[in-house]
């Protein structure tokens, strides 16, 4: 491989922006080509769902590197196109207009997209999602006082968007179909203390809630029916049930797809010089000893890097933790670590759940697999290093906020 071969990065997200970044930083010189079908250069989504929703950020923080940096660092950005088809062998793309780019690297970074909801009424103007910069400013729009807001679904993006209409002084009411919200992710008592923040701050959280249909009508929703017969009013709608891996490329093109794109712990696919990283990647990792498919920002910073150094002929796992946060209204919550379903067998909380201050360990025997602070500063390098040293705990002492975490290695 020369210094001049031409890498492709096929999405335009914060994964497509860093592995642009990490590929010059790595001393690639030759063409780089990020081909997006967003408008906006990337940029990072978190803001979305929190500060840039509120109105506390402005647009020009979201961007992952400024407008110059692109002709600065000769990167080549083709917004608003997209790619239609993948040739593995050939070792080019084909765009929407019959372009051909020829590749020597290929990244897929494509990203996940909102999974849809398919009751009647769903396509209706006022239900809206949330992915991309423009959706996070209909929502803005739509967050006003008085204004009845409906968000189905009580997963990260449901109750930070309930959050910020909340905080925009709309009435909110939050639907889940499962016993609670979170639950699944964070166990029922660590999951309680976001239902309990929820309510104290005037949103109906409804729980079991089955959405049969939206009624309203010429293009309009007015209101959300549940099975149970149940009617909601509603001035907008808010749907965040989930995600699904943009995988349809790569499956096309006959890469080995699953749950997203399959790669080895390089980030490396089933298809030779073609790599993946971000929501798109089920890539397998060794400290976990599994593939793992991670939706979460961190993820999409760093797993390009490593997938930058393998294109230009490294030979690197990724083997960092998954790591994500939140923030809802004053509480802000820090996670890291993997818990697989029914992976834990016990939950050791250091400080106090009634007052939102406190460390939850999630354990598998005497060992922590992941570790969740909510309002507690700068303990998520210790619990890392916790959870990857392995150290053999006793719940005593990690229950008790006066023995340091540092004091836990071994
Ligand atoms: P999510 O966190 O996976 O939550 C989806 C929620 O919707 C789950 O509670 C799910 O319940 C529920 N649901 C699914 N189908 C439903 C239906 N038909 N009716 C009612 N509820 C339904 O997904 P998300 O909130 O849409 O977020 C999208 C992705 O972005 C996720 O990967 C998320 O982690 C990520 N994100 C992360 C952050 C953060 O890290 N702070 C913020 C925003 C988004 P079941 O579990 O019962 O299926």
């Amino acid at each position: 491989m020369s210094n001049n071969d031409p890498f492709v990065i096929i999405g335009g997200g914060l994964a497509a922006g860093r592995a642009a970044e990490a590929l010059r930083e790595h001393g690639h010189r030759g063409p780089v080509t990020i081909v997006t079908d967003e408008p906006e250069r990337p940029y990072t989504r978190p803001p979305l769902s929190k500060e840039y929703l509120l109105g506390k950020k402005s647009r020009e923080s979201i961007y992952v590197h400024p407008e110059a940096w692109y002709a600065d660092q000769d990167v080549d950005l083709m917004l608003s196109r997209r790619v239609t088809a993948l040739d593995p062998l050939a070792k080019r793309v084909a765009l929407d207009d019959g372009q051909q780019i020829p590749y020597a690297k290929l990244l897929l970074a494509t990203g996940a997209s909102p999974r849809r909801l398919t009751a009647h009424g769903a396509e209706c103007d006022n239900v809206l999602y949330l992915r991309r910069v423009t959706d996070s400013e209909r929502l803005k729009e739509a967050f006003v006082p008085e204004a009845r807001i409906v968000v189905i679904g009580g997963g990260w993006i449901g109750l930070e968007t309930a959050a910020a209409a909340r905080m925009a002084g709309a009435d909110v009411t939050v639907l889940e179909r499962s016993d609670m919200p979170l639950q699944k992710v964070l166990g029922r008592e660590a999951a309680e203390v976001f239902v309990s923040l929820h309510s104290d701050q005037g949103v109906r959280v409804q729980t079991r809630a089955e959405v049969d249909h939206l009624t309203g009508g010429d293009g309009r929703a007015d209101g959300v029916r549940l099975t149970d017969g149940s009617h909601l009013p509603a001035d907008t709608v808010v749907v965040g049930v989930g995600v699904t891996p943009n995988d349809r490329l790569a499956r096309e093109a006959g890469l080995e797809v699953d749950n997203g794109v399959v790669t080895d712990q390089a980030l490396r696919t089933s298809a030779a010089d073609i790599y993946a990283a971000g929501d798109v990647a089920n890539a397998y990792h060794p400290r976990l000893e599994r593939r793992l498919r991670v939706e979460h920002w961190a993820n999409a910073l760093h797993q390009p890097r490593t997938a930058a150094a393998n294109m230009l002929g490294r030979n690197e796992a990724y083997e960092r933790l998954p790591y994500f946060y939140t923030d809802q209204y004053d509480l802000g919550m820090e996670y890291i670590g993997y818990v697989p379903p029914g992976g834990a067998d016990r939950v050791v909380f250091r400080g106090s759940a009634d007052e939102r201050k406190f460390i939850a360990f999630y354990l598998s025997g005497n060992r922590i697999l992941a570790g969740m602070s909510v309002n507690v500063w700068d303990v998520i390098e210790p619990i890392r290093t916790l959870i990857e040293s392995e150290s053999l705990i006793d719940d005593t002492r990690l229950a008790n906020p006066d023995v340091p975490l540092e004091a836990l290695f071994g």
